[in-house]
This record gives structure tokens, sequence and C-alpha cells, in this order.
């Protein structure tokens, strides 16, 4: 259907009027309740926080026949009432996601097209470059101001970003392994 401007702030004001009088008219609460409730029932509940950030939300996990079927904010938390940010809401995608990728993505140097690899030659490929990269760069000692060597265990050749999808201790994880391996360039997209 194809609509002049006109047309369009019309459909839309109907539309929206049309919403209104429905939300105003009806009261949905009862059969939004009753869906909800439908979903979880005979579901086992477990408390837990959402991982993602230090605001520490309280969540709700809803499990049936071993799988997770929900996740919602947990209404006895203080500092949240239940409430959860989008990122917290959206946590059961990290136990069911049909879209997550099962294959590694992977451009050869020189290459204008990515291919599909499988995940188990992609690890290997990571720990093989990972570690030639660092024998071969890893600074081990250099020269002081006074012209003396100073040790200082570091790597410059690798660098490492954290993602928003890795939780809390995850990401205090790759910090100790970035550390560890003498890398100083790491950095977080998602901190404050
Ligand atoms: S719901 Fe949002 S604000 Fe709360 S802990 Fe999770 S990521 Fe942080």
């Amino acid at each position: 259907m194809s609509l002049n401007r006109r047309e369009f702030l019309k459909f839309g004001g109907t539309t929206a009027a049309g919403v209104a009088i429905g939300a105003r008219g009806i009261d949905v609460a009862p059969v939004e309740a009753a869906a909800t409730s439908l979903k979880i029932k005979e579901a086992k509940v477990a408390h837990s926080v959402c991982p993602y950030c230090a605001v520490g939300c309280g969540q709700l996990v809803y499990a049936k026949d071993g799988k997770i079927i929900d996740i919602e904010g947990d209404p006895d938390t203080p500092h949240t009432l239940g409430r959860l940010c989008p990122k917290g809401a959206a946590t059961i995608q990290l136990s069911n996601n049909p879209l997550r990728p099962t294959k590694a993505l992977y451009r050869a140097p020189g290459s204008d097209r990515w291919e599909e690899k499988p995940l188990d030659w992609m690890y290997t490929e990571l720990v093989k470059r990972y570690y030639d990269t660092r024998e071969k760069h890893f600074i081990e000692k250099e020269k002081g101001k006074d012209g003396r060597d100073v040790t200082v265990n570091r790597l410059e050749a690798i660098a490492s970003l954290g993602s928003a999808c890795i939780d809390n201790e995850e990401a205090y994880l790759l910090s100790k392994f970035n550390r560890t391996y003498g890398i100083v360039y790491h950095e977080h997209q998602a901190r404050v």
C-alpha cells in the first residue's frame, strides 16, 4: 500500500486513536497476567543476578524440562523493584538464541571473501597465532632513562577488546589473562 504524506498522517492518527480506545476501553492487564502465568506455569524458578554489570539487578529464572523458558526482573530487589535494562531483559539469549552463529567466519589475508570454518579450526588457529605472535614480539627488557636494562615483560603486538556480551566474571578472567601474557593494550567498549 502506498500512502502520500497527508494520507499517512491520517492513517497514523486513526491507528493511534484505535490503540488509545483499545487501551482505555478494555483492561488488558488480567489477560497479560494470565498469558505470563500460563507461560511459566509449572516452571521451576531460581533467584539469580544479572551477569552483565555491577548494578547487580535481581532476576527470576524460570526453567521447565531442563530448559530456561523465561527470565524477568525480581520484584524483591530493593534497588530495582524488578526492573531490568534492555540488556538485562535479553539475558535469556545467553541460553536460548537460535541466531547464535555456530561457525567462524574467516577472511584470509588478501582475500575479498569470508569463508565459513568450524569453531574447532578457529580455536586452534587462534592459539597458534597467539603463541607465535607472543614468541616473536614479547619484550622482556628495555633500556631505562639511565641506560640500564629494566624488566618490562610487555607484549605490544596483541590488543584485547572486551565485549558487552561477556559477563563480569569473564571480563575479570580476560583482564587477568591479558596481564599474565603481558598485554598492555586492553580495552572494553562497555566500560563506564
Ligand atoms: S539489568 Fe542492566 S543495569 Fe541491571 S545488572 Fe543487568 S546490565 Fe546491569
